[in-house]
């Protein structure tokens, strides 16, 4: 169910405290291409897992959790280097929201002189909200060399990010792809959450 919509964002509840957002990224080869990320939130608490593609787009985003979630939004989570993924980074930094990233997403976001993450990791992350948890956690080489996988266990919302794809999708963009290996990263994704 859409719950809130603007041109430059896109609001969906997908279970009781999970929401899709989407934003969008004008490029020269895809057109303008919609990019989305869970908010999931527990006892007055959310979480982000990344941002919208732009500041502005962040910015509306996190005045929509406060005001109609009424949740604190307490970290954001870029799923890999891409700016469809950390675009929005300032505005949450700006907003005293800390952010959390795979040290693989950090060297790259860095090297692209991008607003960096500030805190890094390389075993699974698990963060608390409210009382519930979400994990981000680096299955393999895909999309990109970085692409993590978030989750929600308590709702069983699995984030695949650019990594896991719909029906009948192209490839998208390939430039920082690890083919070979995406298949068998998309099979350790599957055993890792069986359900
Ligand atoms: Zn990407």
């Amino acid at each position: 169910m859409q719950v809130h919509r603007s041109t430059e964002l896109v609001v969906e509840q997908v279970t009781p405290n999970a929401f899709v957002h989407t934003s969008f990224k004008q490029t020269q080869d895809f057109g303008n291409v919609p990019c989305n990320g869970p908010v999931v939130r527990n006892g007055g608490e959310a979480i982000v897992f990344d941002t919208p593609t732009t500041d502005s787009a962040a910015t509306e985003l996190i005045r929509w959790v406060q005001d109609s979630l009424h949740c604190r939004i307490t970290a954001v989570i870029p799923t890999h280097f891409h700016d469809d993924c950390l675009g929005g980074s300032k505005a949450f930094h700006a907003h005293g929201i800390p952010s959390f990233a795979h040290q693989r997403t950090i060297a790259p976001a860095a090297a692209d002189s991008v607003e960096v993450p500030q805190h890094g990791f390389t075993e699974p992350l698990m963060l608390k909200v409210g009382t519930e948890r979400v994990t981000a956690t680096f299955h393999g080489e895909g999309h990109t060399k970085d692409n993590v996988v978030g989750h929600f266990p308590s709702e069983h919302v699995l984030f695949g990010g650019c990594l896991i794809k719909e029906l009948e999708a192209s490839k998208g963009y390939l430039g920082d792809a690890n083919v070979s290996a995406w298949s068998g990263t998309v099979a350790a994704v599957e055993q890792a959450y069986p359900r």
